[in-house]
């Protein structure tokens, strides 16, 4: 319901009650009924450093010279997570805005009349903003039964009028991570821009790899990628808004740079669309790479993928719903050759679990704050809607 400003504000007190009412209809991650989404309850020490830094603006660096340098200290331990500690860019407001960066300098970087941008059908909808804000055309390629980009769909899909081709690390529906190594030498052979969208594997898969698990390259070891997006309010634990875009090297940054004169005595540059923007944000993930470390995470990603192999032997265990493919990350795709997949999120919404319905599947992501005992009911529940709707 709307309601109009009053002319005489409450007591703090009275609208924090109000406060507490308004907000009981959105769903908790503690109560672990939030299995479709890719953020999780922040950790308390981001929630802390976050609040201390909320007067922090990193559109006026003149102003904040020492947050900045904060901001540029955690895309430097980004940057070593993505094999390139030298990679330069910024913590934005998520992967939408790290994509959009992302594209807006490969058209930037473009020789003239190129137009197109090549992405996997299984790529964010945040490349179609991009494209429509950009005035570029996605050519949307075709998956092979893996349900990664198609190699040879993509090079046939590259043409003289082809801007960047993206390729995605953990793909929003099903985790998947594109052959990148492939789609860089296309990339090279092409001379076109090659942007990497790791917004949820960025997170995961360093991690894996350290934990023994056979992990494709896919970041900045890959000779052809120009930049990656990689989200600290996904898998990093980082209160919202932040995400992270890395670009190679300042060349590829700078070609999306706007002198603002008035700020910073005249030198201040923006390579972000954002003006103003947090610096409670980047400070927070600044602390929290240094707090958790490479250990830290490994320890969560551990975690994730011990119950994703719950969840996984679970559903084997049900009649009438299957795997859609064998989870790479803590991401899976519960489908059903009998049943109406429609019918199965439905029923499992309204029995208050919050899962996403993609057009064959029903997505579960395994986040921070799930425990054994949600995974446990969730799986009782899934049995007994299969059951409910004759499987
Ligand atoms: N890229 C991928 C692979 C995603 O899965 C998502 C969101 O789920 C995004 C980008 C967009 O991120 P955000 O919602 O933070 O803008």
């Amino acid at each position: 319901m709307r309601m109009k400003l009053s002319e005489k504000g409450l007591p703090e007190k009275a609208v924090l009650a109000k406060l507490e009412s308004e907000l009981k209809g959105d769903f908790t991650y503690h109560s672990g009924r939030i299995l479709g989404s890719m953020c999780t309850s922040p950790h308390e020490f981001g929630r802390h450093v976050y609040t201390k830094c909320l007067e922090k603006n990193l559109g006026d660096p003149g102003l904040f010279r020492a947050a900045t340098q904060l901001e540029q200290k955690a895309l430097g331990m980004l940057g070593s997570l993505l094999s390139h500690p030298n990679a330069c860019g910024h913590i934005v407001s998520g992967g939408t805005e790290a994509n959009i960066l992302a594209l807006w300098a490969a058209r930037n970087l473009a020789k003239n009349r190129r137009r197109e941008v090549v992405v996997p059908i299984s790529a964010h909808c945040s490349f179609d903003k991009a494209a429509n804000l950009l005035g570029l055309r996605l050519i949307k390629v075709k998956l092979n039964d893996r349900f990664q980009m198609d190699i040879k769909e993509t090079e046939e899909a590259v043409t003289e009028k082809t801007v960047a081709i993206v390729g995605v690390a953990g793909t929003t529906g099903l985790g998947v991570v594109d052959p990148i190594h492939e789609l860089s030498e296309i990339a090279l052979a092409h001379d076109v821009y090659f942007h990497v969208d790791a917004a949820f594997g960025g997170f995961v898969l360093p991690f894996l790899e350290e934990l023994g698990s056979n992990v494709p390259d896919f970041d900045f070891r890959v000779p052809g990628v120009c930049s990656v997006t990689v989200d600290p309010h996904k898998m990093g634990l980082a209160p919202i808004p932040s995400g992270g875009i890395l670009f190679r090297n300042e060349e590829k940054m700078r070609s999306i740079s706007t002198s603002i004169p008035y700020l910073a005595g005249g030198g201040a540059e923006h390579t972000t669309i954002l003006g103003t923007r947090s610096g409670a944000s980047a400070i927070a993930v600044w602390a929290l790479l240094m707090h958790l470390g490479r250990q830290g995470y490994r320890g969560v990603v551990a975690r994730c993928m011990r119950l994703t192999s719950k969840l996984v032997e679970g559903i084997r265990r049900i009649n009438s719903v299957s795997l859609k493919t064998n989870p790479t990350l803590n991401i899976v795709g519960i489908t059903s050759n009998e049943l109406d997949i429609e019918s199965i999120a439905g029923e499992l919404r309204r029995t208050g679990w919050a899962v996403s319905l993609f057009p064959s599947y029903v997505r579960v992501v395994v986040m921070p704050h799930i425990r054994p005992s949600h995974i446990e009911h969730f799986l009782q529940d899934l049995k007994e809607t299969v059951e409910k709707l004759g499987g």
